[in-house]
């Protein structure tokens, strides 16, 4: 068995407690076997002892991301991404893009919901050593009703397509739900509200009682229950009826608040992809009005997320990685800087979030998301103090090593590649040719 002795370094356990300079961290084959100062190794003939000098570094658990969509292969446009897509191209990419992921520091990643069901299949290659990845867990298609998700009219009224499956009735909600976990799915998500085009905002698309029907269904086969919830109602409904994880939980009220505390539900509000758009989307031509969106979101749910928070719930980092807004390898550590900023966390509160919680949300709690001994190998060394500036996390140039179940990373960057055929929309013009136009001066 190999081992690493990664010694000298300033580390950051995961579990909130202060940095502990000079300490080491003695790795045997996949897990942390010990934590400590002056760690003494003795070479032997079963094992070579491999030393990394970590003195100056930080040392700290690998990143964890909550919300990720690692099949959709960052699309511009749901047109690309329902319309433009196709099982065999979505595997290949997705097995691309998820090294990406792994370099940025993720070494454990759970993508909520997928295209062509290719989730699964991807996790268990990563595990068998086929593709290189962060260890993964996978839902399959997002479960919803036939008024839709955030597609508008490119969800059908039966089947699936893009990432969605339509329920029509009691009878196919069961059926969807036994058939996921018979392919794979780690958990179920269901889109709880949705946009039409007719409608401004989110509304919601699920009845309590629905709800209530797959939480029942996935929880008899032991698979758990995530939901997207824009509204304050839809939250308490999913709450009420037993969902696990709730994403974004935007417009909170005071029951529904009441109601997670209660339940203690962890909810992973997913602010980077809004964030993003609101902070930099001119820089990449994003026409949306997502900076109002986005303050109206952080400003009616940032306080609610933040009472829920100190009244112990966990709050989940997830990155919304897939989307071109944000592509893959870029933004996992984003989420841990808006708390910081939005929701007042200290630094070391807000990795505890990105790593130790985030575990509890994969179900990997006491598994994975702590520096310390019988844990998981899974440990990120860089140049810099993220206790200080949470920032640094997002910044790749200064990882100096990464473990993920005790194996070495390559960390140097994914080689770029080109548009594959038919991968993106493209129009005959931006704009109509009327005659003024074209005789316009
Ligand atoms: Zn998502």
């Amino acid at each position: 068995m190999h081992a690493v002795l990664i010694s000298g370094g300033n580390v950051i356990d995961g579990t909130g407690s202060q940095p502990q300079p000079n300490t080491d961290v003695l790795i045997e084959g996949d897990r942390i076997v010990a934590v400590g100062k002056n760690l003494v190794v003795e070479k032997s003939s079963e094992r070579e002892v491999r030393r990394v000098d970590a003195t100056g570094l930080t040392v700290m658990p690998g990143l964890i991301d909550a919300h990720t969509h690692i099949t959709l292969g960052e699309p511009r446009t749901n047109d690309e991404l329902f319309l433009h897509r196709d099982p065999a191209t979505a595997a290949i990419l997705a097995a691309y893009n998820v090294r990406k992921v792994l370099r940025a520091g993720v070494t454990s990643m759970f993508d909520v919901d997928g295209i062509f069901n290719i989730g699964p299949a991807l996790r268990d290659s990563i595990k068998a050593g086929v593709v290189e990845g962060p260890t993964m867990k996978s839902g399959s298609y997002a479960l919803m009703t036939a008024v839709g998700g955030t597609a508008g009219k490119l969800i059908p009224d039966s089947g699936t397509a893009g990432y969605a499956e339509v329920v029509r009735n009691k009878e196919e909600t069961v059926l969807a739900v036994r058939r996921q976990v018979k392919d794979g799915a780690d958990c179920i998500k269901i889109h709880v509200t949705g946009s039409i085009p007719t409608r401004s905002g989110e509304i919601q698309v699920w009845t309590r009682e629905e709800l209530k029907v797959v939480c029942d269904t996935a929880h008899d086969l032991g698979v758990r229950v995530t939901a997207h919830c824009r509204g304050d109602k839809a939250t308490l409904d999913s709450v009420m009826a037993g969902v696990d994880i709730i994403w974004h939980a935007s417009f909170l009220g005071d029951a529904s608040l009441e109601a997670i505390i209660d339940k203690k539900v962890p909810v992973g509000p997913v602010f980077t992809f809004l964030a993003n758009l609101s902070e930099f989307g001119h820089k990449a031509g994003a026409t949306s009005s997502a900076k109002s969106i986005f303050a109206g979101e952080l400003e009616n749910t940032g306080a609610k997320l933040r009472q829920a928070y100190d009244a112990g719930v966990k709050l989940l980092c997830g990155s919304e990685s897939g989307f071109s807004m944000t592509p893959y390898g870029h933004w996992h550590a984003r989420e841990m800087e808006v708390f910081v900023k939005h929701l007042g966390m200290t630094p070391l509160q807000a990795i505890t979030c990105g790593t130790k919680d985030n575990a509890v949300a994969l179900d990997e709690d006491g598994e994975t998301g702590c520096i310390a001994a019988g844990y998981r190998a899974d440990v990120l060394v860089l140049d810099g103090d993220p206790s200080k500036d949470i920032s640094l996390l997002g910044d790749k140039s200064l990882f100096r090593h990464l473990f993920c179940r005790g194996k070495n990373i390559d960390l140097s960057p994914i080689e770029p590649r080109a548009m594959l055929r038919g991968e993106q929309s493209s129009g005959w013009s931006d704009v109509a040719l009327t005659r003024e136009l074209a005789y316009s001066k």
